[in-house]
Order: C-alpha cells, then structure tokens, then sequence
C-alpha cells in the first residue's frame, strides 16, 4: 500500500514535470489560420499544441482552446489579421496546457475562462494558471454577436471533463481531443486514443460518448490536432475505440502479458510514449 503511494506520487509528479517543462521549453509552433466560412476560423499547426478555433462576431471573439503559452502573441497576431474585436470567452475542451496554456494571458486581457466543472478541478490538481470563473456540468449556451454556441459535456473519454463546442446554426462540432485527426506529426502515424486516466479518461466509456456526439446534426468537425475533417472520419474514429476495446479485453482475458498488449498497442493503435505513459496501466486496470 505504502509502495503504492510513493508510486503513484513519483508518477503525479512526473506528470506534472513534464507538463510544466513542455511548457516552458516549447518555441511556438507555426500557425495557420484556416476559414471554415465567413465567422469560424481554425488556428492550425502540426503536431502539438491542440487546435484553436474562433468565432468572430461584432461583439467579441469566442476562442475555444489556446494552446501553449508561447503561442499566445502569434494567435491573438493572426486573429487581428480578421477582426478588431477582443477576445471576450476562452473555452477549453479540456485541462490539457496545450488547449489551456494561454488561459492567463487571455483572462488577463479581460477574457472570461469557461470549461467543465472536472476539468477545473484538475487544473487546480495539477496546479495550472488561468482558472476558470464560470464553469458547466452538462450544458450551457452562450449568446454573442447574434451567434448561438453550446457547450455539451456527454461522458468520460480522453479525460473526465471533455466538452465539445457545437455551432448548430453552421453544424459545425469542434471535438477537442476525444477526436483527433490523421498523421498528426507530419509522416507519423494516424492520430491514436490517448487515454488520460490520472485526469479522468475511460476508454471503456469513450465509444458511449462519442455515440451521443454522433447524434448532434454535423458535417463539419475540427478535431483536437489534426487538419478539420468531416463527421464520417469521426464515425470510424468512433469505431477504433470500440476496436480498442474489445481487441485488449480479449487479450487481458487470454492471459495475455503486458508486453504482449503494449505491442500491439504501439503495433496496431498507434501508441507512442506519450500514449503508454498516461494510458498503459489505466487501460489494463479498466478492462481487466
Ligand atoms: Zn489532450
């Protein structure tokens, strides 16, 4: 039991060391702005940080996720290139520093922070700047500029407080990382699930939540990394967890060894370090 603390301490703040490193060493990534028509715009990149989308409207600019710190002068650089207007709502899809590393900046600007009620919980847990005034369990609505947004939070996945942005009146869902998208570093592998159990993530209850997001009227998605795509590539994205799943439990059942699991999950899932370092333990703990 004693062993067990002491370990599970040792892995928080390993966590937590290389979260607060890869935060102060990051250069800014090279961005992008991408119109996905005449109000929302997606700040893209490569690889890390997660993308950033805007909504423009004459009374303000609703962000949802703002990346590293460090990349914080080129967005708001890029979104002057469109609008005069501040930006006036921050919401994170999740706790994750590169999806919530500019919070500060922006609150200190005169942004409101919004996200669910878990993610604020474990931002404070993990001690992250730019908490949120505002949070939301299930729903919330804003109302700016004349444009409807929704904030839904259907389920554990990724973490234990994703929420997706839905634009109903453009069908547009922006999915924060209970989706990504295609290679998301340049030639690598196709984007895999990364289970965040220390934060919450359920890979047993990702497929459920993405079920229900699958029943909000969308074409259009702009996933958590990766270039925006179509709720098609969601769908199959939807069917991989489900794969996931069922493909570990029948190897846990088999008596299978963790060596066994972890190559097939680096060999057929895409896991990488990262993938292994917040999920490998989590994953056989849930299924087994
Ligand atoms: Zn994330």
């Amino acid at each position: 039991m004693r062993t067990k603390i002491l370990v599970d301490v040792f892995v928080f703040l390993l966590g937590y060391f290389f979260t607060v490193s890869v935060q102060a060493q990051r250069p800014p990534a090279e961005l992008e702005l991408i119109p996905i028509n005449d109000s929302i715009y997606v700040i893209h990149n490569q690889g890390v940080p997660g993308n950033a989308t805007a909504l423009i409207t004459d009374e303000g600019v609703l962000l949802v996720d703002d990346k590293f710190e460090a990349d914080y002068e080129n967005m708001v650089e890029l979104l002057r290139s469109v609008t005069d207007q501040p930006v006036r709502y921050v919401v994170n899809t999740h706790y994750h520093q590169d999806h919530s590393g500019s919070n500060a900046r922006f609150k200190a600007a005169g942004a409101d922070i919004v996200m669910t009620a878990q993610a604020r919980e474990r931002m404070v847990e993990v001690n992250q700047s730019g908490l949120p005034r505002f949070t939301m369990k299930e729903s919330a609505r804003i109302h700016i500029g004349g444009e409807v947004v929704d904030l839904l939070y259907f389920g554990r996945a990724h973490t234990g407080g994703d929420l997706v942005v839905y634009f109903p009146d453009y069908q547009i869902l922006v999915a924060g990382d209970l989706f990504n998208y295609g290679a998301i570093f340049g030639d690598g592998p196709q984007a895999a699930q990364l289970v965040d159990y220390a934060g919450g993530g359920s890979v047993r209850e990702w497929t459920k939540t993405l079920d229900a997001i699958l029943m909000l009227g969308f074409e259009t998605v702009v996933p958590g990394h990766g270039i925006v795509t179509t709720k098609t590539e969601m769908r199959r994205f939807r069917d991989s967890t489900l794969e996931l799943r069922s493909r570990i439990q029948g190897m846990l059942r088999q008596g299978n060894s963790r060596e066994a699991i972890e190559q097939v999950l680096r060999g057929e899932f895409g896991w990488q370090d990262l993938h292994m370092m917040r999920g490998f333990d989590g994953i056989l703990g849930e299924l087994r």
